[in-house]
């Protein structure tokens, strides 16, 4: 058996696979026992949990909280307001759509870890989306919308599909001749690093007109091991891009120190940021929300000069009309016919000359 599939098959799923793993607190069992959720990841990633502080970032991703029952400001049946999928346009399930030239293609609802805040949550955790996974049915689709660029290939986790599943989907996309790049959004290169198999990198790389771009998920720097270096510098040596998608999360990565720590370690292994997602309104995931400005001033106050460009993700709110960027508001103090005040990350000032339009 593959390294993968064993993780897999011995997800750390149930309360005595846990304990054998961290001390449980009673809030944490209480929350297992009755929030009557799906929950569980990887052995691998499991090990990376502090064993007893529960305001571990990792801990806090992937163990039940009984926090989530309450639901003051998530949004019922947030996946498919989010995601358009009952406007008049006629799709399969397998296809959401935002965009004029670009689409999500939603290939399975399996992960490999169930991630508490995620707000695809209803197909993922809940189950109480389901939806039909044909993916002969969403190329069809693609192949008849010629406006279509950009295949946004989603899940669950679509890169825990079989590597010929995976074969065959890059390779029906990429002889579509409107398709001009095909992205994967997976969370495997960091709680399932053992997935970047020599047959999956087959699957997925050598030169091609169409590339692969990857965006993953990495939350906190502690979610950043040998493993996921290694598998990173595997799918770039074959051609697939790799950036980062985080999510920002309340009492995870929301103080500077997590925050730009996680972005300097994330170039270390290669992988470039690009976007931090506001913790978008699915329902019972409050706790990991704050304020929308949040990610912006942290972008400012722990980023933004403090670091090197390359380190910069732009800080989206994703809506139901598209992604919204939200960034630090600082730069320009004032302007007049003449000049434009200018402040830097310090809160230094300096002037430029206008220039009449
Ligand atoms: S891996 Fe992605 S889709 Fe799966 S639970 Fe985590 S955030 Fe949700």
């Amino acid at each position: 058996m593959e390294k993968w599939q064993y993780q897999m098959q011995n997800q750390i799923n149930t309360i005595d696979k846990l304990v054998e793993i961290i001390n449980i607190t009673d809030a944490e069992r209480e929350a297992i026992i009755t929030t009557n959720t799906k929950w569980g990841t990887t052995p691998y990633f499991a090990q990376l949990m502090d064993r007893d502080n529960p305001d571990c970032p990792i801990r806090k991703q992937v163990i039940p909280s009984l926090k989530e029952k309450e639901n003051r400001y998530g949004i019922d049946n947030y996946l498919v307001y989010k995601e358009n999928r009952s406007t008049v346009e006629k799709r399969p399930d397998t296809i959401a759509r935002q965009y004029h030239d670009r689409i999500a293609f939603t290939v399975m609802h399996i992960c490999a870890n169930y991630c508490r805040h995620c707000f695809r949550k209803e197909l993922v955790v809940d189950e109480s989306l389901q939806l039909r996974f044909d993916i002969d049915e969403g190329l069809d689709w693609i192949r008849d919308h010629a406006e279509i660029r950009d295949v946004l290939i989603t899940g669950g986790d679509p890169l825990l599909l079989p590597d010929e599943k995976i074969a065959y989907l890059v390779n029906k996309l990429r002889e579509i001749p409107h398709i001009e790049i095909i992205r994967f959004g997976s969370r495997v290169p960091i709680v399932l690093p053992q997935r970047i198999t020599k047959d999956l990198l087959k699957a997925l790389g050598g030169f091609h007109k169409v590339p692969i771009w990857l965006n993953t998920q990495c939350n906190h720097a502690k979610e950043i091991t040998e493993h996921t270096a290694k598998a990173v510098y595997d799918l770039l040596t074959c051609g697939v891009n790799v950036g980062n998608q985080a999510v920002l999360l309340k009492g995870i990565n929301d103080d500077r120190e997590s925050f730009k720590t996680l972005h300097q370690k994330l170039l270390t292994i290669r992988v470039r940021p690009y976007y931090v997602f506001y913790c978008e309104p699915a329902p019972g995931i409050d706790h990991f929300r704050t304020p929308v400005e949040k990610g912006a001033e942290l972008i400012r106050d722990a980023l933004r000069g403090h670091t090197t460009g390359l380190a910069q993700p732009m800080y989206v709110v994703a809506t139901n009309m598209g992604k919204i960027p939200l960034m630090p508001d600082y730069y320009i103090q004032d302007k007049n016919s003449d000049s434009y005040t200018l402040r830097n990350y310090r809160g230094c000032v300096t002037t430029l000359p206008n220039i009449p339009r």
